[in-house]
Parts: C-alpha cells; structure tokens; sequence
C-alpha cells in the first residue's frame, strides 16, 4: 500500500541528528566494511550504548547489527540480555554517505528502517 499523504501542506521539520566524534569513527569502519551502504543507521540507547548497522539503497542491512559502548569492552549487562531492544532507543537516525540519496529516497530507507520502532 502506498501512502502519499500530505499534512496540511505542512512538511514536518525534524531537528536532523548528526553524529558525534565517537560514533563517526564507529561508523567509518562500518562503511568500510559494507561496499553497499549508502548509509549507518545509529540507534542511542538509554542506557549510552549504540546499535548501529549498514543500510543498502533499498533500505536493507547491508552489514552485521554492531552494538558496543564507548570507552568500554562490553555492553551493559541490559543490553546483553536484551541485545539492545528497540523500546530502549532513545534517539535514532541515519548517517549518510555523501552523497546522499536523494531525500525522498532517504525517507524511503528511514521509513524500512525504523518503521517497527516505536517513535514517541
Ligand atoms: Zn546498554
């Protein structure tokens, strides 16, 4: 089903994210590793670490889900038994490799990618 609602004529304006200094090195590596992507999604957990993984054009992953936390070997003991659960994110977005695809394709990835993540 496609849905190409318009809200009032009003575009919803989202404070874009940008990534910290650590995450960028995080996110080097993946983009190295991941010939595919055209970006990283990076989920910010509540509890300070990070859930992050390549995202192909078509929205899919294009590498292993990585969880870590900075400046520590492990993640916390929540996350290791919950491997991170989407109920805990507290900010996520996606890191595009410049250049970036074009915006409508970029909600098309962010719509695959967090569509089963709860906004609030
Ligand atoms: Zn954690």
């Amino acid at each position: 089903m496609k849905q190409l609602k318009k809200a009032n004529g009003k575009k919803q304006q989202k404070k874009p994210i940008s990534a910290e200094k650590s995450e960028e090195a995080m996110i080097g590596g993946i983009i190295e590793g991941s010939p595919d992507a055209v970006g990283v999604a990076v989920l910010r957990l509540a509890c300070g670490c990070r859930k992050m993984a390549a995202v192909d054009k078509e929205g899919e992953p294009a590498s292993k889900v990585i969880i870590y936390r900075d400046n520590s070997l492990n993640v916390c003991d929540q996350c290791k038994e919950d491997d991170g659960a989407y109920i805990r994110v507290r900010e996520s977005f996606i890191h595009w490799i410049e250049p970036a695809p074009e915006p409508e394709r970029q909600e098309i990835i962010a719509g695959k990618v967090f569509g089963t993540v709860p906004t609030h």
